[in-house]
């Protein structure tokens, strides 16, 4: 069944040049449990579509269900309500955290914002998210991001998604920055938490090796359409 849809979604940008068409008119679900691909070329609009689906860029049309809600149309404090559920990580880990807190708070930062996803306690929680990913609360939690791998420092921004409990986890180039050996690893590590936590995934990539690895069903993005949706297999399978 279907956990999101998305509908005709259109994103523009106007500039001085003229209107940017980023993502013009795509549709497709992700199942409840599935690893989504998203696969194009750099320009193709696949962060645009990510940050519009999260409401994290203005939506020139479409819509976007989740569960009941259509969250285009949601209120800013609605949509804030469903952030939770709906975690993204980025392709530069090191950005995303700030350098000034320990990892037991970067971990603990959403729990902060959202009590009500506090279901334990913040610090079981927090154990819980780093436990996760493979780091002992006790050995990193006092230390800060600058004294950590950039592989290291995906874990902590994943463990603090993951303290969270969301329901999706968007990753957008998750592994691009990072060197080869650690990419394998931080993908394996994605593999693992969508087979052990209920989670559903969407991962976007440029490197379609890196898709195929991760991916149940791969989409293919081109000058902001989908030119290809199909189950990994079908997709990877020799012609
Ligand atoms: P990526 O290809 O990984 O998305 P980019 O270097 O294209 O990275 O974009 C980096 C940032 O610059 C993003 O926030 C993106 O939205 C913004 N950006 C990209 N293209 C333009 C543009 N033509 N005008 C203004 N901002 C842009
Ligand atoms: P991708 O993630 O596949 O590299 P993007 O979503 O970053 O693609 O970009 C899609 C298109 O939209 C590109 O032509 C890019 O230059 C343009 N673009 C992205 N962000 C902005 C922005 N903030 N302002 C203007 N144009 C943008």
């Amino acid at each position: 069944t279907a956990l999101l849809r998305i509908d005709d979604l259109v994103v523009e940008y106007p500039t001085a040049g003229g209107t940017i068409h980023a993502v013009s008119g795509v549709s497709f679900d992700v199942r409840r449990g599935e690893t989504l691909g998203i696969v194009g070329e750099s320009g193709s609009g696949k962060s645009t579509l990510l940050r519009a689906v999260l409401r994290l860029t203005p939506v020139t049309g479409g819509a976007v269900h989740y569960g009941d809600h259509e969250l285009t149309s949601l209120t800013g404090e609605e949509m804030r309500q469903l952030r939770p559920d709906l975690q993204m990580i980025i392709q530069d880990p090191i950005a995303s955290l700030n350098p000034r807190r320990t990892v037991r708070e970067l971990v603990a930062e959403g729990l902060r914002i959202w009590p009500q996803r506090v279901t334990d306690t913040v610090d079981e929680q927090v154990r819980r998210g780093l436990d996760a990913v493979s780091l002992d609360v006790d050995l990193v939690g006092d230390r800060r991001p600058k004294s950590f791998s950039g592989g290291q420092c995906q874990r902590i921004a994943i463990a603090r998604a993951l303290a969270l409990q969301p329901r999706v986890l968007f990753c957008d180039e998750p592994v691009s920055a990072l060197d080869v050996s650690v990419q394998a690893r931080i993908l394996n590590l994605i593999r693992e938490l969508r087979r052990t936590l209920d989670l559903t995934v969407v991962f976007v990539s440029h490197d379609l090796g890196v898709v195929k690895n991760v991916s149940d069903r791969v989409m293919v993005l081109y000058l902001g359409r989908v030119c290809e949706l199909a189950p990994a297999e079908q997709f990877f399978a020799a012609p």
